[in-house]
């Protein structure tokens, strides 16, 4: 036997974890191998206020196709990442297994790459319908809303309710989509004036946070951005 080795364990092993796709050792710190964080599918640039990449340049309005023709009542969507694989297994089994190693795994470089503080006074989750949280354990919404507000300094904002169930939005068409989600959301607390960040953790189609979006603009909120891990890409076929 090398004892080396039996020694050295302890130490390797308060240092290193298992990296959160591969399972291959990876620093505690990071939940990635150093293969695998570069492999996450990173949201291309230019990006329209709807938070889709463009593959041509956008026109001087600054907005794709499909914006133009139903202008996004939010300033500004903000992702880091396509929703695509491998990441949205990882975000799969971060939401419905409660897997709190990816959450550790992804805020980091998600914090990071969140806009400067200054265009926003506060951080509102997308709220669940409590049977879905019940179901689930936990909003991740809500939790990287938390991570998000103590990351920037500023204060966590839950000014809304789902009081209603929707019925999950993929496989919906457009138009079923938004009749599923009118009035889902109602307001718990005032944002009159405020300049809020909508934080949910992945922008499926866009529907959701549309109408999250209007009901804080409704009820008096100055401007809403929207900031997600990720974001589905239509090549994706929804
Ligand atoms: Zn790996
Ligand atoms: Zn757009």
């Amino acid at each position: 036997m090398n004892m080396s080795k039996v020694y050295l364990w302890p130490i390797f092993n308060q240092h290193f974890g298992q990296c959160v796709l591969c399972q291959e050792p990876a620093p505690l710190q990071a939940g990635f191998c150093g293969a695998c964080r570069p492999a996450l599918p990173a949201i291309g640039a230019a990006v329209c206020r709807c938070g889709l990449p463009s593959t041509a340049p956008l026109p001087e309005s600054g907005l794709c196709g499909r914006c133009l023709t139903r202008p996004p009542p939010f300033q500004q969507v903000h992702c880091l990442w396509a929703y695509d694989f491998p990441l949205d297994r990882l975000i799969n089994r971060y939401k419905h297994h409660r897997q709190l190693a990816i959450e550790r795994a992804l805020l980091p470089p998600w914090l990071a790459s969140l806009p400067a503080p200054g265009a926003v006074g506060a951080l509102v989750p997308v709220p669940s319908h409590w049977l879905r949280q019940w179901q689930r354990g936990f909003n991740p919404a809500q939790r990287l809303a938390r991570a998000a507000a103590d990351h920037l300094g500023l204060p966590l904002l839950p000014a809304l309710a789902r009081p209603r169930r929707t019925r999950h939005q993929q496989g919906q068409r457009a138009r079923a989509r938004r009749r599923n989600l009118h009035g889902a959301f109602t307001l718990r607390q005032p944002v009159t004036g405020l300049h809020l960040a909508l934080v949910d953790d992945v922008v499926t189609t866009g529907s959701t946070v549309r109408e999250a979006s209007q009901c804080l603009l409704d009820a008096g909120a100055a401007s809403v951005q929207v900031w997600a891990l990720a974001r589905t890409l239509p090549t994706r076929g929804r």
